[in-house]
């Protein structure tokens, strides 16, 4: 199999909305945000794909934010970036404003910029609204070097978070989720260190707990909780946290489980406060099975109290898996973070799977996952680029591509079935006999679909490419007779008319 794919087009290398990375990080770095830079490029390294090739990677961090309860969230940026940024917010269903403090280069060069965010800011900290203010400098401010370090850490109690978040300095919003959330924890660990912090909602007092890192289905984590209770062990809150009290009730945590293997800066803070990290998680029944062993030796919980939780976990896992065997050859790709795991489950559901490619970076935390794949003979492909993830598909010819959107676009054009990875995989649950079962159904009911496919290649063939774009059009589209002609007359004309006026 091949992922020697071309190189992306130059407009993502160069241009776009990414366009001039090279400038924009020394502008970033003239600008007094050198410290900035190389926090950034230390937590999410570059690999052969080093470009969102998604959605502007600061979607990420305003999702956390908006999804936390008593939390306001005010963007710094280019009008346009704040209109994308906030259509998407909407359309994942944020149900809440968010801020903006536009600007122009003279507030941009002057500095007046910073203190409009700062009157924002002081306007909108209103404590019996609101635990925490996040404040997110895209690119432009970034590089401007607009310093919200410099922004108040409290206003009447209620705490001001300022990041950066530049698509030159952020690779995935899946990276930009963990920024945010880092920068959660370090305030939260700088004030549980201080002193007493409420305590979060729903804990059940006395038993250590473990910290899943990383956006879940809603499902999985009480099937989690159910997994480590023989253990003696609960679920602490997870991150990225839903209320800011959820922050301390993580950091107390026993364990931290990152379920997700790319956040870096928030394992930071896990470690800071003297927590173990695990990584991988529960899927199947060599993931599970090597997970509660692990989170068993991290939390320093007898042997038979693992074999008891592995014992109880183990047969609905292997019953889901052989209640419905998945017979089909599979390619995964994603920017979930969450692609080696399901890739995990559909090879122990006896799916023949071989690529999956995650536009996250490689990290110690899915060293298990990569090494147990590889050893299948699964090509990981870390930093993948859509054009990896292409050739990849076209190389092994899948029964079934889970991938991001113009993946499964392409791969529809071909009548190969193919499934979204965002909308239909990782909204369903993944671990435990739940994920199992939820596999082998996506699965099934989209192989089930592929003489289907075919009959729609044949009967759209053609529609919607070249001269078959055009509403209406059957034939080359034709100019009307002397169009041409007529305008590059009156283009002369003008010409003429305007160096005469000297205008
Ligand atoms: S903030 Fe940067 S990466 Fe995001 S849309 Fe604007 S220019 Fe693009």
């Amino acid at each position: 199999m091949s992922v020697d794919a071309p190189p992306p087009p130059a407009s993502q290398e160069e241009g776009a909305c990414h366009g001039g990375r090279e400038t924009f990080q020394a502008a970033a770095r003239a600008a007094g945000k050198g410290g900035t830079m190389d926090r950034l490029l230390a937590d999410y390294p570059r690999g052969p794909h080093d470009q969102p090739q998604s959605m502007c990677p600061a979607f990420g961090s305003l999702r956390v934010g908006l999804r936390m309860r008593r939390v306001a969230t005010i963007l710094s940026g280019s009008a346009c970036c704040v209109y994308g940024l906030t259509f998407t917010s909407h359309f994942y269903g944020a149900r809440r404003s968010v801020g903006y403090v536009p600007f122009n280069s003279e507030t941009l060069v002057t500095g007046k910029l910073f203190e409009d965010i700062r009157d924002a800011v002081v306007a909108s900290a209103k404590p019996d609204e609101l635990d925490a203010i996040v404040v997110i400098n895209l690119c432009v401010p970034t590089a401007s070097g607009v310093p919200l370090d410099l922004l108040p850490k409290q206003i009447d109690g209620v705490r001001v978070i300022g990041i950066d978040v530049p698509g030159f300095g952020v690779p995935t919003h899946a990276e930009a989720k963990d920024v945010l959330a880092g920068a959660m924890l370090r305030y939260a660990r700088g004030e549980a260190e201080a002193g007493p912090v409420a305590r979060p909602r729903g804990e059940i007092p006395g038993l250590p707990t473990v910290a899943p890192i990383g956006e879940l289905f809603p499902g999985d984590p009480p099937g989690i909780g159910a997994m480590l209770a023989p253990m003696g062990l609960a679920l602490a809150p997870q991150t990225p946290a839903r209320e800011w009290r959820d922050l301390y009730g993580a950091l107390d945590c026993s364990v931290a489980a990152a379920l997700h293997p790319f956040y870096t800066a928030s394992v930071r803070e896990f470690r800071a406060a003297g927590r173990p990290v695990v990584g991988s998680g529960p899927v199947g029944l060599d993931g599970t099975a090597a997970w509660l062993e692990a989170i068993g030796r991290a939390a320093n919980v007898p042997a038979e109290a693992v074999d008891r939780a592995k014992a109880r976990a183990l047969p609905g896992i292997r019953a889901a898996i052989e209640a419905s065997p998945i017979r089909a050859r599979i390619t995964v790709s994603g920017y979930e973070g969450s692609e080696l795991l399901v890739a995990r489950l559909l090879v122990e559901a006896g799916a023949e799977v071989p690529y999956v490619g995650t536009a996250c970076p490689r990290t110690e935390w899915s060293d298990p996952d990569r090494d147990w794949l590889e050893a299948r003979g699964v090509h990981v492909q870390y930093r993948a680029s859509l054009e990896q993830d292409m050739a990849a598909m076209r190389d092994v010819r899948p029964d079934l591509a889970l991938g991001t959107t113009p993946l499964v676009q392409a791969a529809k054009e071909a009548g190969t079935p193919a499934l979204y990875f965002t909308n239909m995989v990782s909204a369903r649950p993944l671990f435990g006999a739940a994920g199992a079962g939820a596999m082998a159904g996506i699965v099934a009911s989209q192989t089930r679909g592929a003489e289907r496919f075919s009959r729609m290649v044949s009967f759209f063939n053609g529609v919607g490419t070249k001269e078959g774009a055009g509403y209406g059009w059957q034939t080359p589209p034709q100019d009307p007779p002397g169009f041409r002609d007529r305008m590059k007359r009156a283009r002369a004309l003008r010409a003429k008319a305007e160096e005469a006026t000297g205008s």
